[in-house]
């Protein structure tokens, strides 16, 4: 028996599986061993436990590399009857504690939590029995007085409490949101109907956000089945009146497949197909997405929210004392956070059983603002017509416009932004090619159909650039914002956009038609917003960066290779260190940190190391700013000629790339969330004689308002980022998984 001074601990993935399982697998495998930890894989979930032997399979360093980017899990996951008795689990504990486990990370839904929990509450007692049947020493019992448990929820369903979202759930919604576009162009040549079911027994997390991201036109979840008996008319009605006014060609219909009616009664796709059919006449189609959902390489938020999950499990394990509960981690705002497992397993458990008996109010507070406020957003966003103005109100003329480069999520949001502004009873403008419009006058009114479509939309279609005001243009602007009366000004865009604002703010002395409310909303690929841990592009920009990594690691399949990969952000190192880690990278260039002759050595002695040993490819991530003279050619020939033929080294520019494509689901929903509180906002503001100059943020997932007037105070004006980046805090996390640690044991 191997003899050594710590315990070991297991991994295990459990139940339904979820992209992302493998990245929390690799980080849970490499903290153990970088703190110099034994752990094991424990293949087939609970049944590997039940079955031991080979099933416990000790784990390396290398025993990890390159399953970031696979979907599933490869450790296997199973659903396994043993488990539930206690036989099953006394057998799992002594197969642990054949290999000294007593300290465990399960990755699993609701269930296998729970499973956990019994195990961990029996231990004591299975120890005892086990003692007493003759299976192990007292003295095994004696060293392992406890099971320590952690959760981590992978679920693609997010119907987890205790954390934001669970692992896949990201992944889920860029398959549907894919399978959304795809048939909504489809649907659109025929003038056809798709009913599109998706998961969610219990939770229309995925309908409802797929809905948002998807721009569907009507959607059905548990939590909140249409209010009314006659809910079929009420829906063919909404579909009806879109097609009559004009421009929409296409329905799609999201359903969640727990759907329900107000009496409980399952709300099938079949069923709703054939109320289309005969009520409006139309061809209708049922696609149900099913395991498509499940499938596929993880999203760049989930690789990293399961790297960030898996290593502050093994933190956790690792400081746990023999009483400590089981804890549960999970992510709020961009934070990791723990909570006593078994509080959020009755929470979860408290929305599953007030959607069985009706009480569908209770079911919608439980799940949050946010998600009541989506939900809110969409049954506007879906009217075939906005309500009409309200008697008597004051209508305002609210105007649109964006400033800096190109970001996913733009159109989005001006679709949103739009359509409440117009449901709010108020009328839009729209600003075309950014502040050289709102110099020109290029301003027209956008009605509800104007932005059909926009939801999906990659792009600008009011058009953006980094033309900033100068001299004479801020008369110009002043006589336009008067011309066109315009009551309030949302500026979605980048770093430009702040800097053009806040000129604007501190010219209200000289020019009292600035004296409008304004308000900023972040989008940048770049994220270099102050106020907002992020802005709208930088996550369709890192799945773009991770997709091209990917291909570039693929295409070394024969020779020893080091790629040196340069992305974009400026002078912020977010989307180099962010995909750094959802690609393995073995270093990070920031323009943060800089990059020095010593480091430099430091590397390439590593490079030299790793491909010494016999690997077979090396990553380096090189932000486009990190250094002025060390650029990625001069990376790439100094390696090259140092690697003395042992290597040889490929630079990649990711170029533009990063900016296009359609906006990811992430983009979209945080485009709309944003969009509406920056309306609201406007219109409250617009009631006051000084309105607020702002912009707006997402501070650890709380929406906030910052002056223009502190945007000075929030900047490092020199490397034009915030002075306070959040995320610089996970460099730790990166440096410890690239780096190999010695073998324990
Ligand atoms: P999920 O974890 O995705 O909710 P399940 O509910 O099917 O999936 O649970 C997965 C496995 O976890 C089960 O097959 C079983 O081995 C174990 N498990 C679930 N619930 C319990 C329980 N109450 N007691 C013991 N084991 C359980």
């Amino acid at each position: 028996m191997v003899t050594q001074a710590k315990n070991s601990i297991g991994v295990l993935t459990s139940g339904g599986d979820a992209p992302g399982m493998n990245a929390a697998v690799r980080a849970v495998v490499r903290t153990a061993l970088a703190r110099g930890v034994e752990v094991f894989a424990i293949r087939e979930g609970y049944q590997g436990m039940v079955d031991g032997g080979d099933q416990i399979v000790p784990m390396v360093w290398d025993s990890v590399g390159s399953i970031l980017q696979q979907g599933g899990t490869v450790i296997g996951t199973a659903r396994c009857a043993a488990f539930r008795t206690r036989e099953g689990r006394r057998q799992a504990a002594r197969n642990l504690l054949k290999r000294k486990i007593d300290g465990l990370v399960v990755i699993g839904g609701d269930g296998s939590l729970t499973g956990a929990d019994t195990f961990r509450r029996e231990w004591p007692e299975l120890l005892a029995e086990l003692v007493e049947r003759g299976e192990i020493t007292p003295k095994v019992a004696e060293r392992h007085p406890s099971l320590a448990v952690v959760g981590l929820v992978g679920s693609i369903d997010n119907d987890m409490f205790g954390t934001d979202m669970t692992i896949g759930t990201d992944t889920a919604l860029h398959r549907i949101t894919e399978a959304l576009d795809a048939l909504g162009s489809t649907a659109a040549s025929h003038q056809r109907t798709f009913v599109v079911e998706v998961m969610g027994r219990r939770c229309g997390y995925l309908a409802l956000m797929g809905a948002i991201a998807g721009g569907a036109d009507w959607v059905l979840i548990p939590e909140s089945p249409p209010d009314v008996d006659n809910w079929e008319e009420t829906m063919c009605r909404e579909l009806k009146a879109g097609r009559d006014v004009g421009r929409r060609r296409d329905s799609i219909v999201l359903i969640a497949e727990g759907a329900q009616d107000r009496h409980g009664q399952p709300i099938t796709s079949d069923y709703v197909k054939k109320v289309l059919e005969e009520r409006l006449g139309e061809d209708a189609r049922v696609t149900i997405l099913g395991h498509v959902q499940r499938g596929g390489s993880p999203s760049a938020f989930d690789r990293n929210l399961s790297t960030m999950m898996g290593y502050a499990a093994v933190e956790t394990l690792l400081q746990a004392q023999p009483d400590s509960p089981p804890q549960l981690i999970g992510i709020r705002g961009n934070r990791i956070v723990h909570s006593p497992l078994m509080d959020a397993v009755r929470q979860t458990h408290a929305v599953n059983e007030a959607i069985t008996s009706n009480d569908y109010e209770t079911a919608m507070a439980l799940r949050g603002g946010s998600f009541k406020d989506a939900f809110r957003t969409l049954r506007t966003m879906v009217r075939a017509v906005p309500h009409p103005p309200k008697r008597g109100q004051k209508q305002l003329r609210l105007a649109v416009m964006h400033s800096g480069g190109p970001a996913p999520g733009m159109n989005p949001a001006v679709r949103v932004a739009v359509r409440l502004g117009i449901d709010h009873g108020h009328k839009m403008l729209g600003v075309q090619n950014g502040f050289k419009g709102l110099v020109a006058g290029d301003i027209q009114e956008l009605d509800w159909m104007s932005v059909n479509g926009w939801a999906t939309r990659g792009g600008a279609e009011l058009g953006t650039n980094r033309f900033t005001p100068d001299g004479s243009d801020y008369y110009a602007i002043a006589r336009n914002l008067e011309t066109h009366q315009i009551d309030g000004l949302l500026i979605i865009g980048g770093w430009t956009g702040y800097q053009s604002a806040h000129e604007l703010f501190s010219r209200r002395p000289n020019f009292p038609a600035f004296k409008l409310p304004i308000v900023c909303l972040p989008a940048s690929i770049d994220n270099d917003l102050p106020g907002s841990e992020l802005s709208i592009g930088a996550d369709t920009a890192l799945n773009n960066i991770v997709q091209a990594v990917d291909k570039i690691k693929q295409s070394a399949v024969a020779s020893q290779r080091c790629f040196v990969v340069e992305v974009m952000g400026r002078y912020c190192g977010y989307l180099a260190l962010m995909s750094g880690m959802a690609t393995g990278a073995e270093r990070v260039y920031l323009n943060e940190e800089g990059i020095s002759l010593a480091d430099l050595q430091t590397d390439l002695a590593r490079l030299v190391a790793g491909f010494e040993r016999g690997r077979r490819l090396a990553l380096l991530i090189r932000n486009e700013y990190a250094n002025p003279l060390y650029t990625t050619n001069f990376l790439c020939s100094l390696f090259e000629e140092e690697s003395k033929e042992l290597f040889d080294v490929r630079q990649a520019i990711l170029g533009h790339l990063q900016q296009g494509g359609d906006p990811s689901p992430f983009d979209r929903i945080q485009a709309t969330r944003l969009a509406t509180k920056c309306i609201d906002y406007l219109i409250e503001q617009a009631q006051e004689t000084t309105p607020a100059a702002s912009f707006i943020g997402l501070q650890a997932g709380q929406v906030k308002f910052f002056s223009l007037e502190d945007l000075p105070r929030m900047l490092d004006t020199v490397h034009r980022r915030p002075k306070e980046q959040w995320w610089m805090e996970l460099r730790p996390i990166v440096r410890l998984l690239s780096q190999p640690r010695p073998r324990v044991g």
